[in-house]
């Protein structure tokens, strides 16, 4: 093919037709790691790589944070962990949140996985695999210290602790609970969860004590015990709205323009006809939408920016593109191809949570498929 016939340049040549381009920085996840374990000690910190590890890809978050120190990682569900057990081996240990289903036992003990147990009925299924293997098998035993989601009553704890066979095979490498309102600094739940838990590592002597997620690293008081297990803010969230954040950001996204128009007052624009040009209006089609990670809540709520110049968001979001009111910039300055800033150096993730009337987990669990996915900052690779 003949390049010199043809007069484009592509400004990101490498988007394999992506609009939308996702840049996830490895160093900043690096160097919140380790900002995280200087919070956290003398604890050690964990890192929770459920959800693809918050949809930022944990085949290779997991690579940057081994290599950053990291030894042990979180998932929610069985097929997470199995999907990450050979990026995780050696010294390092993998836990599952959620706990295993009937009939995975099995495949967990060969896998070398470590499930938290959640209830009488796992800690018997697990007892029953050790017995039937001859041997101990390690696991986490959580304790509902009063979120009402998952673990161990406290009636069953005590009546767990007093049974002389209640663990038998059972190796416990932590005890854990988990924070209703840990980003809620001033929040009385997190005492009296505290009170319930340091019940809890009484009925367990020795056993390491896991409590703390990003919010819980920051709360005052003792809630960091032996292991604590962030997760948003290794991936730039703030841990703790009431205070700035002290994260660095780890997500851009920035989004490109397939169409521009002006149009008069009186015209109606987008889905429903929900925003009317109330004066002459120039609109920039930008080429992502709810289907990518950008809530329909986001209608006639956020923004773009543009060289620090906000463009709001023009009526309802669509499935695969957003209108943006750009009357703000010159005529001309948006061209077919330009990118918008969703997330970046002018609007923070918290930011878009916000508009959208949700929290940034949600935001980045969700970003779609669709975007070009761009790692910076890469470990360098080893020969
Ligand atoms: C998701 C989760 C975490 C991590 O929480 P962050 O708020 O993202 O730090 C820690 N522990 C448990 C049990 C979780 O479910």
């Amino acid at each position: 093919m003949n390049d010199t016939m043809r007069n484009v340049t592509a400004a990101y040549p490498d988007t394999l037709g992506a609009a939308g381009l996702l840049t996830i920085d490895l160093g900043a996840l690096a160097e919140n790691y380790r900002l995280l374990s200087v919070k956290a000690a003398p604890a050690r910190a964990a890192a929770v790589v459920k959800a693809d590890a918050y949809g930022l890809g944990a085949e290779k978050v997991v690579p940057v944070l081994l290599a950053a120190g990291c030894r042990d990682f979180f998932v929610a569900h069985f097929s997470e962990a199995l999907k990450l057990r050979p990026l995780i081996s050696g010294d390092a240990r993998l836990f599952v949140l959620n706990g295993l289903l009937p009939g995975d036992e099995e495949t967990c003990a060969d896998a070398g996985i470590i499930p938290v147990l959640n209830g009488m009925e796992q800690v018997a299924r697990w007892k029953e695999e050790a017995a039937f293997r001859e041997t101990t098998l390690p696991a986490a035993l959580q304790f509902d210290t009063g979120m009402s989601r998952l673990g161990l009553s406290m009636d069953d704890a005590r009546a767990l602790a007093a049974d002389p066979q209640g663990l038998e095979g059972i190796a416990l490498e932590i005890i854990m609970s988990h924070l209703a309102c840990a980003d809620e600094q001033e929040h009385a739940a997190n005492g009296a969860q505290l009170g319930v838990m340091q019940e809890a590592a009484t009925l367990f002597p020795g056993v390491p004590v896991s409590f703390a997620n990003s919010g819980g690293l920051f709360l005052t008081g003792d809630f960091k015990g032996a292991l604590c297990r962030p997760g948003i803010a290794l991936y730039g969230g703030n841990p703790s709205p009431d205070m700035e954040n002290p994260m660095k950001p780890v997500v851009a996204l920035d989004v490109a323009v397939v169409q521009t128009r002006s149009v008069p007052a009186g015209t109606a624009i987008g889905y429903g006809g929900t925003l009317v040009a109330d004066k002459p209006m120039r609109l920039a089609v930008i080429s992502a939408g709810y289907a990518d990670g950008l809530p329909r809540s986001l209608s006639s709520r956020g923004a773009a920016y543009w060289n620090g110049i906000r463009l709001p968001i023009a009526g309802r979001v669509s499935m695969d593109s957003i209108i943006l009111d750009i009357t703000a910039l010159p005529e001309g300055t948006l061209k077919l191809g330009d990118r918008v800033e969703i997330i970046g150096q002018h609007q923070t993730l918290e930011q878009i949570a916000a508009d959208a009337g949700t929290i940034s987990y949600e935001i980045l669990t969700s970003l779609g498929a669709r975007y070009r996915r761009v790692y910076r900052n890469a470990l360098p690779v080893s020969a």
